[in-house]
């Protein structure tokens, strides 16, 4: 746990990059192409197999290799609002009138993030990870494209959601 810690510790400064990055080219709800996009390149790097829900949904998959048949699933939702921003910060929205202000840039990093850990990590668990990035989630078409009904039926597992909180301070990289 503590080996695992440190190296997400030591994925920090990527992973702050990697958010800003979205931050930066922030895309509307169900129009989140670019974002699936770099989303998918990424699993590519990982060797995490992925497939397109919908028009900008990503599903991936990452099995482990142990024997094992239980599916966990992690959720970050990617779409942005049709906000101005206004802070002068080196990373702002490069949209006119988009920007994340919900914080979908953020809980796909992490995500990422929790995937190449998973993924470096394979050979330790036995099932599947599944790994869903949820476009439209701002105008509550998530569950639409989503990456529930045709995927879930069959499955009986766990799902964990990301999520900000303001008030837990920052790791020191
Ligand atoms: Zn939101």
């Amino acid at each position: 746990m503590n080996d695992l810690f440190s190296r997400a510790k030591a994925d920090l400064p990527s992973l702050i990059e990697l958010r800003r990055g979205f931050h930066r080219c922030p895309e509307l709800s169900m129009q989140e192409f670019h974002t699936a996009q770099r989303i998918e390149s990424m699993l590519d790097r990982m060797g995490i197999s992925h497939t397109r829900i919908g028009s900008t949904g990503v599903l991936g998959v990452l099995q482990g290799s142990l024997p094992g048949s239980r599916v966990i699933a992690l959720r970050a939702d990617t779409d942005a609002l049709p906000i101005q921003e206004t802070a002068e910060v080196s990373y702002r929205s490069q949209i006119d009138g988009i920007m994340h202000a919900c914080g979908h840039d953020a809980h796909t990093a992490c995500l990422l993030g929790a995937a190449k850990l998973l993924a470096e990590d394979r050979n330790k668990f036995g099932g599947e990870v599944r790994l869903l990035f949820q476009p439209g989630e701002e105008i509550g078409q998530e569950q639409r494209t989503s990456l529930l009904p045709e995927h879930w039926k069959a499955w009986s597992g766990c799902l964990v959601c990301t999520r900000l909180m303001k008030s837990l301070p920052a790791p020191s990289a």
